[in-house]
């Protein structure tokens, strides 16, 4: 198989990681797709299942872990598991194009870990707790409680920045989108 490249997007919870590689997704069709994950949350908003996520439910979840079908999951948030399907990797591969991840920050270097050269790791930096707080609130998704346990694992996450190949500012949303274009379009045109 013609393996391609994996580009890695990983952030708190609300630093618009998302938005982020939604926007490569469209400016960049031809030579990237993303990696649905997989996950026992259940489905939010608009999500569609097999879109946005492979929604399973813990038993179906750990049913993959011990068949090996994961190439890394985490638990995320407690009791809330998300992983990357290796078959995800492998039916992109096979379309002769590169995966997009939008995963979190451990299951980011996990993956980094495994591929090496292959993989850019990039993590979207909110411009402040703050202001991601306010973004968490302002979503309408989340219940309090979920709002507080993603602010706290965030202060945790933005210690790790340091560990991945680069990192984007999201404070203007134009700016730190072309800032992607230009890192992910490097990496991929390097041999
Ligand atoms: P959300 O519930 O907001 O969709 O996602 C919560 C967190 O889980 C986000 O940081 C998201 O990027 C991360 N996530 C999504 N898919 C995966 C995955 O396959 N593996 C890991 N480790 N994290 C994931």
């Amino acid at each position: 198989m013609q393996e391609g490249k994996l580009i890695i997007f990983s952030a708190p919870s609300g630093s618009g990681k998302t938005t982020l590689v939604r926007h490569l997704l469209s400016v960049m069709p031809d030579k990237l797709q993303f990696s649905i994950s997989a996950t026992s949350r259940p489905k939010r908003g608009v999500e569609l299942n097999g879109k946005d996520y492979h929604y399973l439910t813990v038993e179906e979840f750990k049913e993959k872990i011990k068949n090996n079908e994961f190439l890394e999951w985490e638990e995320v948030y407690a009791g809330t598991h998300y992983g990357t399907l290796r078959s995800e990797v492998e039916r992109i591969w096979k379309e002769g194009k590169n995966v997009i991840f939008d995963i979190d920050v451990q299951g980011g270097l996990n993956l980094k870990h495994q591929f090496g050269d292959k993989a850019l790791a990039v993590f979207v930096m909110p411009p402040s707790i703050k202001i991601l707080e306010q973004r968490l609130n302002s979503r309408q998704t989340d219940s309090p409680e979920s709002i507080a346990l993603r602010v706290e694992k965030a202060e945790q996450e933005l210690q790790t920045a340091k560990l991945f190949d680069c990192f984007i500012l999201n404070e203007d949303l134009t700016t730190a989108c072309k800032e992607c274009e230009r890192v992910v379009n490097e990496f991929l045109n390097k041999k």
